[in-house]
């Protein structure tokens, strides 16, 4: 069971040539692989889901955050191999299948599987990337789409900065030592600008 990019890990993208690899041994030795798409599916690094651009075919996809937009759903795709492990009604929770929330991810899906929706995540991403990158005191921009990680010069100290970032009306993410932003898909170049703007003063102020 793997995350193509970690989240709470640090933002990491995995090496492609290693997905490729992991996933031609579990093929040879007859194991089940599992992609966590819980945090990179649903569109977040500019392709429906991450496992595109990896060019991997894994037996189990799972799915949540992003396929609710705020609605609490999660999801598992299956397939040839494991879609009759599970049976209509094995597998049940409280508010599973709650017919609103099913109805919200319904929707997501119809704009998320858009193709010019898509393609302009791409495009927010490598913006913002360019903007980032570009900030003094960031060393290195790390992650895929828009899911994506900040390494810091020494002596910043990433929960500071979030936190600065906050009071002044930008919500941000650390993971380990590095600052962590997940903009929502649907941001504007204008949000986007505002928002380098309150993370450029916050990496300025030397509180
Ligand atoms: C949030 C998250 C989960 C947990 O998902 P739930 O729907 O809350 O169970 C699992 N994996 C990853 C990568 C996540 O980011």
């Amino acid at each position: 069971m793997i995350e193509l990019v970690q989240g709470e890990g640090g933002v990491v993208a995995l090496d492609r040539e290693y997905v490729k690899y992991v996933e031609q041994l579990c093929k040879k030795n007859g194991i089940l692989l599992i992609v966590d798409e819980v945090q990179t599916g649903i569109g977040r690094t500019g392709t429906l889901l991450c496992c595109e651009q990896y060019g991997i075919h894994p037996n189990v996809i799972t799915l949540a955050k992003g396929l609710g937009a705020g609605l609490p759903i999660g999801a598992i795709l299956m397939d040839e191999l494991t879609e009759n492990v599970f049976q209509p009604g094995q597998h049940g929770s409280t508010f599973g299948g709650n017919p609103v929330v099913c109805a919200g991810a319904i929707e997501v899906m119809n704009q998320v599987c858009d193709k010019k929706f898509l393609s302009d995540v791409r495009s927010k991403a490598r913006y913002l990337n360019e903007q980032i990158i570009s900030l003094r005191g960031v060393i290195e921009v790390s992650g895929l789409g828009l899911m994506i990680g900040i390494s810091l010069e020494e002596g910043l100290n990433a929960q500071n900065i979030a936190k600065r970032c906050v009071e002044n009306g930008l919500l941000i993410l650390t993971a380990k030592k590095n600052l962590r932003i997940l903009p929502p898909l649907n941001i504007t170049l204008d949000e986007i600008d505002r928002g380098m703007s309150i993370l450029r003063h916050a990496l300025m102020s030397k509180k």
